[in-house]
């Protein structure tokens, strides 16, 4: 797939339809993504209809009360505010001291200060708090030396540091458009005699299939007839045209009452696709396509030690991959992406870092990607094919899941974490693992679909899951516990609770509990811990006695039959028995399920959680 996932939304419109009503439609498939604010401005000759509103995107069709706005070329947007509070004022588009040029943006214009200054100094005044305005005036200021708006664009451009991607409209060339990028996706689809541009692919299909992304610092005159693409030193550029193969309903919620709810239920179909072609059972190894590239696995085997990184979700991904690899005899180390930017690892020219992201445009990870990319071997494992993270890494491996649309994410983190376990045999392959190990673990690996799905088609499980919802709905404070390799299990399910209950959960090792936190234990605060069976056992039934000592509600996640834990527990939520190395993926759907249930029984929208967005691209 080309195109990335970012917050906020960009769409517009030129051909000879109701342009506003088109670039709404668009616009509303992109508000999953979590935002603040919306608007739009369509231009009907010379006249602009402008209208913006802050939360939900009805109260912008509120305002319209039924009315549209007439013209055939328009560009709309959903704000995640990053400069200035969200408020109507701060609501994109944008525009110039004259009104005439309007500019939707995503991104941040990081100089934007000192080009405001200088704006102000020449006499521009400012209507918002934001870092886009800035956009409409310079281009205001460079048309005044400059023969045509693409020059007064492409030079006001050159002058700009940081990240977007926008569209500009304006009255002076009522029908063409004007779309530029960096580090930020902008498609544009062909239609019939018409154009449709948006920042997410997934709004396109609604009218299109074929599409082309613009490049990094390139700028796209668009009409309805056709465009030219330019980059910022006038060069003309042509664009690869692209076809999207994603069927509709694959971005629907399918039945569920939530994309959540869907995720998690299509968990063992992303295990599935993220094995699929890729596990070699007689060879007790793993075939990964997207490494077979340049002598990339050579250099795997080779490597002195593995970094992993991401953010957020992607992190415990990378954690559970650092704790796998160095089970498997493979130096490796996990760390948080804009946390490596400032305390880089000390890096040997022989090491590899690998990225992990769901939209392979997190722009921490980015940042990172871009420091490690000049010493060492970078691989992205990343959902959203053609991503920044895909393109910029020297290699990877692709997810090959359906689009996640749900903001926490579920079933991306149960895929990133079982190619890690794929990564990880094929380096210990390498590094001498018998065969016959191999075996074992690749055909536990093939197990896990069917594994996850038994426990997703139980209804006295799943039934048995809400009914806990329903006991713990009303506590307010959560510890999350496990040890070695289910340790980041608990980070995740602490995170999945915060993220769609808002309430308060911490992950922590649980070895660590008694050092601290266990201050905080009354009969009040309910620990969940991620038990199953394995060598490490019987220490964590020692803390769920800590627990429970000091009148601690315990929840236990544990494998089924194992009855001892029942001494320790209140209450208990079994999964399949499996190896060790892959309890982390059985363990964290009913994690994920108690989250979405303890999120609903709230009355919160899971699917996009106050104050987040799908996927973070700014620093
Ligand atoms: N930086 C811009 C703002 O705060 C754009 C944010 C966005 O990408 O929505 O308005």
């Amino acid at each position: 797939m080309i195109g990335g996932e970012i917050m906020c939304g960009i769409t517009g419109y030129v051909g000879k339809r109701n342009a506003a009503e088109i670039g709404l439609k668009l616009l509303e498939k992109l508000v999953y993504r979590g935002y603040d604010s919306a608007g739009f401005a369509s231009l009907d000759g010379a006249n602009f209809s402008v209208m913006k509103a802050v939360g939900h995107m009805d109260r912008l069709y509120d305002k319209l009360n039924g009315s549209k706005p007439k013209g055939g070329a328009a560009i709309c947007h959903t704000r995640w505010a990053t400069h200035g509070i969200p408020t109507e004022r701060n609501a994109h588009p944008h525009s110039d001291c004259a009104g005439r040029y309007y500019v939707v943006h995503n991104g941040v214009i990081e100089n934007y200060k000192t080009l405001k200054r200088a704006l102000e100094a020449s006499g521009h005044v400012f209507a918002s708090e934001t870092d886009t305005e800035v956009l409409a005036h310079l281009f205001e200021e460079t048309r005044k030396t400059t023969p045509s708006l693409f020059e007064a664009v492409r030079l006001g451009l050159q002058q700009v540091q940081g990240t977007f991607g926008l569209v500009l409209i304006s009255s002076e060339t009522p029908e063409t458009l004007y779309v530029a990028a960096r580090s930020s996706p902008i498609l544009l689809g062909k239609g019939d005699g018409e154009y449709f541009i948006a920042s997410d692919p997934r709004a396109l299909i609604l009218y299109t299939r074929d599409v082309e992304e613009l490049g990094d610092d390139q700028i796209a005159v668009v009409t309805a007839k056709g465009h030219r693409v330019y980059d910022l030193d006038g060069v003309a550029r042509s664009l690869k045209a692209q076809r999207i193969e994603w069927s509709e309903d694959e971005a629907e919620k399918g039945g569920y009452r939530h994309f959540m709810e869907k995720e998690i239920f299509s968990g063992p179909e992303a295990v599935a696709n993220s094995i699929r072609g890729r596990l070699l059972i007689k060879e007790g190894n793993a075939r990964l396509g997207g490494l077979n590239v340049d002598g990339v696995l050579e250099r795997l085997s080779s490597a002195k030690r593995i970094y992993l990184s991401g953010c957020g979700t992607s992190y415990y991904a990378a954690l559970f991959g650092q704790y796998l690899l160095k089970q498997a005899g493979i130096p490796a180390e996990a760390g948080i992406a804009s946390e490596f930017r400032y305390s880089p690892p000390i890096f040997d020219p022989d090491d590899v870092v690998v990225l992990m992201s769901q939209s392979g445009e997190t722009a921490d990870t980015i940042g990172f990607l871009r420091e490690a990319k000049k010493k060492v071997l970078t691989l992205g494992i990343v959902n959203v094919v053609g991503s920044k993270i895909a393109r910029d890494t020297d290699a990877g491996i692709y997810q090959h899941i359906s689009p996640e649309v749900g903001v926490a994410s579920t079933k991306a983190f149960i895929s990133q974490i079982t190619i890690l376990s794929l990564f990880t045999l094929l380096l210990a392959r390498q590094r001498g693992m018998p065969v016959e190990n191999g075996q074992m673990i690749a055909q536990s690996i093939a197990r896990v679909p069917d594994l996850m799905q038994s426990m997703l088609s139980d209804e006295g499980w799943i039934k048995h899951i809400a009914d806990l919802s329903q006991k713990y709905v009303n506590y307010t404070n959560f510890l999350y516990l496990g040890r070695g390799i289910n340790y980041p299990t608990a980070l995740e399910g602490a995170l999945k609770l915060k993220e769609v209950s808002y309430i308060h959960a911490e992950g922590y090792p649980a070895g660590e509990m008694k050092h601290g936190p266990i201050a905080m234990i009354d009969e009040n605060f309910v620990s969940v811990f991620i038990v199953p069976e394995n060598g490490h056992r019987q220490r964590v039934f020692s803390n769920m006695e800590e627990i429970r000592a000091r009148y601690g509600p315990v929840l236990a996640v544990a494998t089924a039959g194992d009855l001892e834990v029942n001494e320790h527990a209140d209450d208990i939520i079994t999964i399949p028995p499996i190896e060790d190395t892959l309890s982390p993926i059985l363990a964290t759907v009913p994690l994920q399920l108690f989250a979405y249930k303890v999120g609903t029984a709230k009355g919160i929208n899971v699917d996009m959680p106050r104050n987040l967005a799908k996927s973070v691209t700014v620093e």
